[in-house]
């Protein structure tokens, strides 16, 4: 923890937990599932899982080949592939009644595909037994390759997500192995592929960034015809992560989202407790304004 900056008080929340909430991780460990929800310590769960039926799940196991300094994933060579795993998050969120689903992966650098056809299988299987869920897919830039998100556009998710994560200068400290332009490439891509899916990105906030600087992502993001953008404050997962270098207030988070509206997003969510898939459920139908 930065020393000089104390966590201010509306970040120091309570896990809420329950009954529901407790039987659906055990559903997820007998099935070999992995949730961001609960391996990022999510503060949103109960909100998510029991009231909003949304939930995030992470495919292609759990490590991951890329080492981003704000994320605790781990990272190693991962194990092989397991076919059985569309089935398996397609079960559970049939089982967990989810009204809208997020699919995110690892990054898997050590496939030729970066796990695009498992990734399109698991949309798919989710498809065949739930086919009033929406599907939001959150894919790693698959290695920049345009054939492996081709594979996952044809897929037909609902929304394709690729996050930024931050502005153009700090892209090399914070996610090494990712490119700021290769990611707006991506976004503009997947507008092409499948010009009726929205497309949204995630900024953290916190790592030393301007504001002149979140305002150029805004603008580079619309320039790539990106439809949603949320907006949230960078937690350091442990030690040996990057330092928050500032909290933003709740004032300063409406203030970048009506910013951000300005500039033409159909839907922009902001605010301290804000992550990649937070009201998700709400932006399914959204598209852009022009
Ligand atoms: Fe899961 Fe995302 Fe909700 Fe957090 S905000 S509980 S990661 S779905
Ligand atoms: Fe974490 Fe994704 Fe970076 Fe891997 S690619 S370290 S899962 S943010």
């Amino acid at each position: 923890q930065n020393e000089h900056i104390r966590k201010p008080d509306w970040l120091k929340i309570k896990l809420n937990t329950n009954e529901t909430y407790t039987g659906l991780k055990k559903m997820m460990r007998e099935q070999n599932l992995h949730t961001v929800c609960e391996e990022a310590r999510c503060p949103n769960i109960h909100e998510c899982w029991a009231v909003r039926r949304t939930a995030t799940f992470m495919i292609l196991g759990d490590v991951c080949t890329r080492a981003c300094r704000f994320c605790a994933v781990k990272t190693g060579l991962p194990t092989e592939l397991d076919w059985q795993e569309p089935e398996r998050v397609a079960d559970s969120v049939q089982l967990m009644n989810l009204k809208h689903v997020v699919v995110t992966a690892v990054a898997r650098d050590d496939l030729k595909d970066g796990g695009a056809a498992v990734f399109a299988e698991t949309v798919r299987a989710i498809r065949r037994k739930s086919p009033f869920t929406s599907i939001e897919v959150l894919p790693s830039d698959m290695g920049g390759k345009e054939e492996n998100l081709r594979i996952l556009m044809e897929a037909k998710p609902d929304i394709l997500n690729h996050n930024i994560e931050t502005v153009r200068s700090l892209t090399p400290r914070v996610r090494a192995r990712a490119q700021y332009d290769r990611s707006l490439e991506f976004l503009r891509r997947a507008k092409e592929m499948n010009p009726t899916t929205p497309t949204k990105s995630s900024l953290m906030v916190g790592l030393g960034e301007t504001k002149e600087e979140i305002l150029e992502v805004m603008d580079d993001l619309r320039a790539n015809h990106v439809d949603i953008m949320t907006i949230g404050q960078y937690l350091q997962p442990t030690k040996k992560h990057l330092k928050v270098e500032k909290y933003y207030h709740p004032d300063e988070f409406e203030e970048l989202r009506q910013i951000a509206m300005s500039k033409g997003f159909s839907h922009c969510e902001a605010g301290p407790l804000v992550r990649s898939s937070y009201h998700a459920d709400e932006q399914v139908n959204a598209s852009a304004r022009n």
